[in-house]
């Protein structure tokens, strides 16, 4: 347990419906994919994500049931049901099939959150074509990189992101259409593109949909460029059997819930959890085209009558800046679970959520790579604030030393790993099968985090592999060090860093975003030193702490402390193609 925080039992009444998961130990001990596998809808033995999200609730009994509610950035709400979703994108797919995409072709999605971006995903997937999300921030750069290297075929964007995507096609040799959402913006379409107005409204409302098996390529995401240059995991129709899974017995889907993923699609986090675990569960999600802004938030959940809602680590962390009155001052009584992905939740954060919600915010772990959660705080087991929880049943996770021999003492640090086989593994980096084949040794596909785990089985995070700091002699994770600085209530966000140093090889080097009314002086710097050498001890402390405006992160909201230390050493940035600028 991190010191000054005590286990969180679990409130059966806040979570308002029976769990799906009611006895952990059980379920782990008797877990069996192939009974999964069994709940979907698979003829022939064949499966597609496509088929298990949508058409099969629109051929069956959810047809009339709203599938998405969309929220536009100026408030329209559109709404479709699962048989709605199944015409449009039935649409689409002819469509698609009518401007030449073919099974496995690299169809790249570069839109904001629009209805058009979620059916086109689906259409590509009828297909059996690969779609490939982009964020439609990326400016042309990254757009070409990504795009290169995966040999894109088709790019369907928007009008107003098309300039983008023009700067950089004459260095785009694989590109052959460009697809344009037009009708939205009722804008001209050039001659060389094709217009999604001239193909998607008169297609048929009928598709076969394409023959594909377990491995059958489905999806293409790029990681998110935390730690260096961002990869392209390819990921398989398999994949949706984790999607479903986790759906039902992590974010504990009950088929009235209204659920909410903050996620954008260009992180994996808004197609597994805003697309396909969702809809393979068969239950109603709301979408939001907007971004992000504390009031807007709070609105939406009162508005949809939210029940379950997936955000991350850095949006807790704005609305906690923004203040717990700002919470208090919504009806946001239809909540009953929430949870956070993407970085560690800070143990503040976890406890924040029953003061703002009263709900404990459920911490879990996962990678584009794994394409599925795969450590998770449960509706059921008692939450130990600032650690993943444990292992979903049917997945083996592991600590394991440098030579992919398993730990089994508690609470020793070492690399965190999963035994292959899992349903969403990632099947290959596209283009980098050399990539791929280092991240397994010895039987254990390595995640690149280093990690703990407790005499309970509870995993802990410390760092990625490249951060855990190295100060005289003691290992320090940076997560428990930005830990400890934003419980100091002057502190916003806090980046942590081993900066090089001749005796100590590296110290601790902290820098920190302030809350509102809080000014950089002489008086919190020393308030903030006392408190972190109170709180961790002089040896993991901060030797230094910077307060700054804004903490580098990438789209998907990641500290990027490979920034924070390059910018301070003087070195290259590296590759910054997934740095927020805004
Ligand atoms: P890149 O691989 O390009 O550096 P990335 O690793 O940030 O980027 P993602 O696949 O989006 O790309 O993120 C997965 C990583 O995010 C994990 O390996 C882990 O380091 C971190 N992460 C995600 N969820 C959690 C969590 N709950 N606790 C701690 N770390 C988390
Ligand atoms: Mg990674």
């Amino acid at each position: 347990m991190v010191a000054g925080y005590s286990e969180i039992a679990k409130d059966m009444q806040a979570l308002k419906a029976h769990p799906n998961i009611d006895d952990y130990e059980s379920q782990r001990e008797n877990w069996n994919w192939d009974s999964i596998w069994a709940e979907l809808d698979t003829p022939n033995g064949l499966i597609n994500q496509a088929h298990e999200c949508i058409d099969r609730h629109a051929l069956g009994e959810r047809a009339e049931k709203l599938a998405m509610i969309w929220q536009s950035a100026s408030g329209e709400i559109e709404n479709y049901t699962y048989a709605d979703m199944k015409r449009e994108t039935d649409k689409v797919a002819n469509a698609f099939r009518s401007a030449g995409i073919e099974k496995a072709d690299r169809v790249f999605f570069l839109s904001d959150r629009i209805p058009e971006l979620y059916f086109g995903v689906f259409g590509a997937l009828k297909l059996g074509a690969i779609a490939a999300p982009l964020f439609s921030a990326f400016g042309p750069e990254p757009i070409k990189e990504r795009v290169q290297r995966a040999e894109g075929k088709v790019i369907v964007t928007t009008p107003k992101l098309l300039a983008k995507v023009n700067a950089v096609r004459d260095e785009l040799p694989s590109l052959e259409t460009v697809i344009v959402i037009d009708h939205r913006e009722g804008t001209e379409v050039d001659d060389r593109d094709v217009a999604w107005s001239a193909i998607v409204p008169n297609a048929s409302e009928e598709f076969t949909i394409e023959q594909t098996g377990a491995e059958d390529w489905s999806i293409m995401h790029f990681t998110s460029g935390t730690t260096g240059l961002p990869k392209g995991a390819a990921h398989v129709h398999n994949t949706v059997v984790s999607h479903y899974a986790t759906g039902k017995y992590v974010l504990d889907f009950h088929d009235d819930d209204i659920y909410w993923c903050t996620a954008d699609p260009g992180w994996v986090t808004g197609t597994s959890y805003g697309m396909f675990a969702p809809w393979s569960n068969g239950i109603t999600q709301v979408i939001d085209e907007g971004g992000y802004s504390a009031r807007r938030w709070y609105e939406t959940i009162t508005k949809h009558q939210v029940t379950v809602w997936y955000t991350a680590p850095t949006a807790i962390r704005l609305l906690m800046k923004a203040g717990t009155d700002v919470a208090r001052s919504h009806d946001l009584s239809s909540l009953r679970y929430v949870m956070s992905v993407g970085e560690p939740l800070n143990p503040e954060g976890v406890v924040w959520g029953l003061e703002a919600f009263d709900l404990a915010i459920h911490d879990n772990w996962w990678q584009t790579e794994t394409g599925a959660i795969m450590i998770a705080n449960y509706p059921v087991m008692p939450i130990r604030p600032g650690s993943m929880g444990r292992p979903f049943p049917g997945i083996h996770a592991a600590i394991i030393d440098d030579e992919g021999n398993e730990l089994t003492t508690p609470m020793i640090e070492g690399q965190l790993a999963v035994k292959p086989g899992w349903p969403s593994m990632f099947r290959t980096y596209w283009n980098d099968q050399e990539r791929y084949d280092s991240r397994f040794k010895n039987g254990w596909y390595l995640t690149g985090d280093k990690a703990k785990r407790d005499e309970d089985g509870y995993f802990w995070f410390v760092g990625r592999d490249d951060d855990v700091i190295n100060t005289a002699g003691h290992l320090v994770s940076p997560f428990e060090v930005e830990s400890a600085l934003i419980e100091h209530e002057a502190v916003a966000e806090a980046g942590v860093i081993g900066k090089p140093d001749d005796v100590a090889m590296e110290i601790v080097k902290a820098f920190v975003t302030l809350n509102d009314g809080f000014a950089n002086t002489r008086e919190l710097l020393r308030s903030l030193n006392n408190h972190c050498r109170t709180r961790l001890g002089p040896a993991v402390a901060p030797r230094e702490i910077d307060v700054i405006d804004i903490l580098p992160k990438t789209r998907s909201g990641k500290i990027m402390r490979r920034l924070l230390k390059a910018r301070e050493l003087g070195l290259p940035e590296g590759d910054t193609s997934t740095l927020e600028e805004d």
